[in-house]
């Protein structure tokens, strides 16, 4: 058994869709989940649909959402499929406007379910053995909307069975998506197709989980910022938490724990070329990486705080200091501290306002917003010259073979 997973990019026109219904046909007889995200950029379009609806702009919400199912019925038409696979084509009304987050899930998860559709009809179609599952029944979550916590026992015993009943070669599911016992729909968080394949695979006790992209592999830096990268061809599992946790786009830092507790190989494969080697994240990778590695993890701000009383921050701030942090979902990239202070760097999302509210009931709060911060991995004198010079660099940490620089962009 193994687990593939194929991202919005790769599945973003009929083309696409052909070329995975291929690297299926690949596998001949051997049984495979493959995990698929929303089409392209449906999920961001979708987010379009709910802010205006939340903004009461009916008019361009309905716009928005024609915009989502022309692009799909084109897909279907193209691969000669009825429009009626689609879920469902009218825009759904706002499940309760007060809850943004419970709303978000109920509508975007829209984007999974309508991928899977159209996949498993057109490898139906194309002759092979395929069905299709509902993550929303199967991948069993608290009601943290937007960033659901998945119950794993539950979940575990759920898929196997569904897996195994379904009987079929290949069983297609949604990433990103899972369900409530009540049966609402929520989400993983952005970008949570990966940890979702990351879980079958564990549920399943999976030989392998690959993960398609439209890159060769797992690369020392973004090829759209850089010029001259290079292929990683192996690292281990630790090495792979470090990199996505810096923000390396390359896979979801959730999706590490998962394969790594059972110690199942993870491969990052090209869609383009599918019998390259890609990159391989197993635990017996030979080594540390040996070239330096640069990631980028834009849309920063800088959160400081100093208590009001000038009292020593690090004993009595640090627990309600954090706890404010946690309770608002924000993604801490990187702490620094001193006598009186503690700054933070957090990915810049809605809760941000809120949560600097409230610390100012309690600190002096001082922040700063469009920042990136810049991770670099192995590097040198040479490399910590070349990059600090000329940028504007708001704090910096270096250890021995790794710097951070949080720049102004
Ligand atoms: N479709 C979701 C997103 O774009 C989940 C994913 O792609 O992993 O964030
Ligand atoms: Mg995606």
């Amino acid at each position: 058994m193994k687990v593939y997973k194929f991202g919005g990019a790769s599945v973003r026109n009929p083309e696409g869709i052909r070329n995975l219904a291929h690297i299926v046909s690949l596998c001949g007889d051997e049984q495979l989940v493959v995990v698929v995200s929303a089409m392209g950029k449906t999920t961001n379009a979708l987010e379009r649909v709910l802010d205006a609806l939340m903004a009461g702009d009916v008019v361009l919400a309905q716009q928005e959402w024609d915009g989502i199912i022309a692009y799909h019925e084109d897909i279907l038409h193209a691969l000669e499929l009825p429009k009626d696979v689609l879920p469902y084509r009218a825009l759904p009304a706002l499940a309760d406007r007060a809850n943004y987050d419970f709303s978000y899930d109920q509508l975007v998860s829209f984007g999974e379910l309508t991928s899977t559709a159209i996949i498993n009809a057109y490898l139906r179609k194309a002759g092979l053995d395929s069905c299709l599952l509902d993550m929303t029944r199967l991948l069993r979550t608290d009601a943290t909307y937007r960033d659901a916590n998945v119950c794993m026992a539950e979940s575990e015993q759920r898929i196997c069975e569904a897996v195994r009943q379904a009987g079929h070669q290949v069983c297609i599911v949604q990433g990103f998506i899972g369900g409530t016992t009540e049966g609402y729909r929520t989400t993983l968080g952005r970008e949570g197709s990966d940890y979702t394949a990351a879980l079958v695979g564990n549920f399943l006790d999976a030989e392998s989980v690959t993960i398609w992209k439209d890159v060769p592999g797992i690369l020392n830096a973004d090829p759209r910022l850089v010029k001259d990268t290079v292929l990683i061809p192996e690292l281990n599992y630790h090495d792979a938490v470090e990199l996505s946790y810096s923000g390396a786009q390359i896979i979801h830092p959730k999706t590490i724990r998962p394969i790594e507790n059972k110690h199942i190989p993870l491969y990052v494969k090209p869609f383009g070329d599918p019998t390259a080697a890609g990159s391989k994240i197993y635990a017996d990778a030979a080594g540390p990486i040996d070239v330096p590695v640069y990631i980028w993890r834009k849309n920063q701000v800088l959160i400081t705080i100093r208590p009001k009383d000038f009292s020593f921050v690090l004993e009595q701030s640090l627990n309600s200091f954090f706890e404010i942090i946690h309770r608002h979902r924000l993604k801490v990239s990187l702490i620094q501290s001193s006598a009186v202070t503690i700054s933070v760097s957090v990915d810049h999302t809605r809760y941000v306002d809120a949560a600097i509210e409230e610390l100012r009931e309690q600190f002096r709060v001082n922040y700063n917003e469009h920042l990136s911060l810049l991770t670099i991995r192995g590097t040198t004198p040479e490399i910590l010259h070349k990059e600090s010079v000329g940028r504007r660099i708001l704090l910096s940490q270096t250890t021995r073979r790794t710097a951070r620089f949080l720049i102004s962009e």
